[in-house]
């Protein structure tokens, strides 16, 4: 195929095969969240480029080098969203939901695009389920966010293979008087710097102490700690949410390296990590962020978010073994009719039986093939049963209903009877 007909680098297809894990793992969190009392939001895709550049930052990785920008017909700027906050800000805002302090807790869920290098567990095109929480400023929010999150690995299985990685960037003018104290830190000892940090030291030094050139990770150990900085009142904020999470019985990591890529946080940053994707293993990253909506000419409105990477996520489901057993049966019931009367007596009995069975799998494979073959489709589709309708069959008014797994031999069921009998022996999940 010429390599302009393929799939852009780092975009992939998601394949039949794939599509019922990832619609697990969507409706388990999605549950979940309802579970919890958030609210679904639906933010178009592509927004101005303006509202990336003032949310996120004008020097972070994502706006200097990761978005996919580009002229519209009317000559607009426009960008593919690389995330979902800011749009989500904007919706807010733009709809009033947030004004006189309202609480919204809201979920959304789709793609995202960076024009990052693909690899296992980073692409292009990305798809993230995230949080944000408007209006809520306690630290007893930001333990919800966690909590409902450690109850989500809980359900998938995978609680003993990640880690809570938790910091607090304090407040903007806390988060200032450090920057300028390891500005001079480290404008001391330049010559020691990565090339990459010291460009960062003039743009975003905080960014610096997420290097991971050992040389720079070496100077650092001797820097100024962000957490002698802190004011009180994020120092507060963030016991409170340590203690919440102590009661809850959730591990945790003060990492106080934790600076995160974006900008726009303040007080609670957080990472869910794990060391079983290998270099990409950040699954659920989020924090607090009080300042944006007033940043985005909002009123100054406090909120809290988090978004997790669903690729990552299903990938470790993968390695970890966790992909639910009942996934690999699609099918329940597979009809084989031969004959062209018999065809026309399988669709409407079949539709007879999805009228009392609503929830019943049932595939029906008419007019195709001989008896051996049909035979061989129903097996290879991992149904329970297989029922038989031909001539004969036709005339009684009967179907061969017969067990592929080896539960007893071939019966004959009459049509009245079948959902009914059918009833019995699926399990619906
Ligand atoms: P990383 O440090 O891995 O680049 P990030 O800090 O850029 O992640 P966020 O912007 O916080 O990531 O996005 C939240 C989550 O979305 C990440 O933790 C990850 O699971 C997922 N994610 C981010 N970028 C990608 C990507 N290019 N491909 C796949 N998943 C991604
Ligand atoms: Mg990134």
């Amino acid at each position: 195929m010429s390599k302009s007909l393929q799939a852009i680098r780092g975009m992939n297809d998601i394949l039949p095969e794939q599509t019922p894990l990832w619609r697990y793992f969507e409706g388990t969190v999605a549950r979940l969240l309802d579970n919890y009392g958030y609210r679904q939001i639906r933010m178009p895709i592509v927004e101005f480029t303006e509202l990336f550049k003032r949310s996120i930052g004008e020097v972070t990785d994502i706006v200097e080098k990761e978005m996919y920008t580009f002229d519209d017909r009317n000559g607009d700027s426009l960008t593919l969203r690389p995330e979902g906050t800011a749009a989500c800000v904007r919706a807010v805002l733009e709809h009033g939901i947030t004004g006189g302090g309202q609480v919204q807790k809201l979920w959304y869920i789709g793609p995202m695009f960076r024009h990052e290098r693909p690899q296992k567990g980073r692409y292009r095109q990305f798809h993230q389920i995230g949080c944000e929480v408007f209006n809520l400023d306690g630290p007893d929010i930001d333990a919800e966010l966690i909590v409902l999150t450690w109850r989500l690995w809980g359900e998938l299985g995978i609680r003993d293979a990640v880690k809570l990685e938790l910091n607090s960037l304090g407040t903007a003018e806390a988060r200032a008087r450090y920057r300028d104290a390891l500005v001079e830190f480290l404008s001391a000892r330049l010559e020691h710097l990565d090339e990459d940090s010291q460009r960062r030291l003039k743009t975003n030094p905080l960014r610096v102490l997420d290097t991971k050139n050992p040389d720079t990770q070496a100077v650092l150990v001797d820097a100024p700690k962000l957490a002698d900085y802190l004011d009180e009142e994020s120092r507060v904020h963030f016991e409170g949410l340590k203690a919440r999470l102590d009661a809850a019985g959730i591990p945790y990591v003060n990492n106080p390296k934790l600076v995160r890529g974006l900008d726009y946080y303040s007080k609670t940053v957080f990472e869910w990590v794990t060391d079983k994707l290998g270099a990409q293993g950040t699954v659920c990253a989020g924090g607090r962020y009080d300042g944006l909506v007033e940043q985005m000419g909002g009123k100054p409105t406090p909120g809290v978010g988090f978004a997790m990477g669903i690729e990552r996520l299903v990938l470790m489901l993968e390695a970890l073994d966790k992909v639910p057993q009942a996934l690999s049966r699609q099918v329940d019931v597979y009809l084989c009719a031969f004959g062209e009367a018999a065809e026309l007596a399988a669709l409407s009995l079949s539709e007879r039986v999805r009228d009392q069975l609503p929830n019943l799998r049932l595939q029906i494979n008419a007019g195709a093939g001989s008896f051996k073959s049909q035979f061989k489709k129903a097996d290879k589709s991992g149904a329970l049963y297989a029922l038989i309708l031909g001539d004969d069959e036709l005339a009684q008014q009967v179907v061969g209903f017969k067990p592929l797994r080896g539960q007893g031999e071939q019966q004959s069921i009459a049509w009245d009877a079948l959902a009914a009998h059918l009833a019995t022996c699926v399990v619906q999940g």
